[in-house]
């Protein structure tokens, strides 16, 4: 009987099953290993962010870090990135949506967030991101399992499609398995500076417009999208642009 063909998704599935047990600093040095200078950090310095960033530089790795300049974030977020890049020497690579705020508003109408935050985010943080990853065979992202339902199954290691002609990029998750304590407890030895909206509120920060702050002790996502049904910008999934399953239409289609 032949083998079964290898294939991205198979190659991920088997890098994961290897992988799951080990230690975190070993999973960054075996992904150095496979996926070389090829590698990138996706990460919106938030708290497993830079968590993930504290051990990459500590272990002497220098992976550019790909930051979604959505051009809705708080002034504090990008404060604090330019903070952490100067901290811990970063090579921080602002990734800009194809139009600026006032271009989309004057095409698609103020406030998209407000009215279809699905297309929102897909023009100003998943078209971009997926551009950038098309120059990458692998990235690394703070994904935690415990952040919410919607992540509790993520694998350490998987294969995210970018495109329908095939495309795609291998997915590396070193914190799947971290808990939200862990996390809290790295961040207070580690000696780095917090986010100011941590201590307000804030444990999960995203585009301002679509970020509130939540009850001490409440789901650290809680605060994302609040309201709306809404968990994920887009970023980890494998659906792309005019793929049916997104369901999304398109900006022409918006625009009506
Ligand atoms: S998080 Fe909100 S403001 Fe940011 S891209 Fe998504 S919908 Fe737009």
């Amino acid at each position: 009987m032949s083998a079964e063909p290898s294939s991205p998704t198979r190659t991920a599935a088997e890098l994961s099953r290897a992988w799951e047990e080990l230690d975190t600093r070993e999973i960054l040095r075996r992904a150095h290993s496979r996926f070389g200078p090829r590698l990138a950090v996706g990460s919106a310095f938030g708290k497993d962010g830079v968590v993930l960033l504290h051990l990459l530089r500590t272990q002497g790795y220098d992976f550019p870090v790909l930051f979604l300049d959505t051009g809705y974030h708080f002034p504090e977020t990008l404060a604090y990135r330019d903070e952490l890049a100067r901290e811990l020497s970063l090579s921080v690579v602002n990734l800009s949506p194809s139009e600026s705020v006032d271009a989309q508003g004057a095409r698609l109408g103020a406030e998209l967030f407000a009215r279809n935050p699905d297309l929102c985010c897909e023009l100003r943080k998943v078209e971009p991101m997926r551009a950038a990853l098309r120059g990458y065979s692998a990235w690394f992202t703070g994904l935690r399992r415990d952040q919410s339902p919607a992540r509790a199954a993520t694998p350490v290691v998987e294969w995210q499609e970018l495109s329908s002609d095939g495309a795609g990029v291998f997915k590396v998750n070193p914190l799947a398995r971290w808990s939200r304590g862990a996390v809290e407890e790295y961040l207070a030895g580690s000696g780095l500076p917090a986010h100011p909206l941590w201590g307000r509120g804030y444990p999960s920060v995203g585009c301002a417009p679509c970020t509130r702050a939540v009850a001490p002790g409440a789901p650290e996502r809680e605060g994302r999208w609040a309201g709306t049904g809404k968990t994920e910008c887009g970023i980890h999934g494998s659906a792309w642009p005019g793929r049916p399953s997104l369901g999304l239409p398109t900006p022409a289609l918006a625009a009506d």
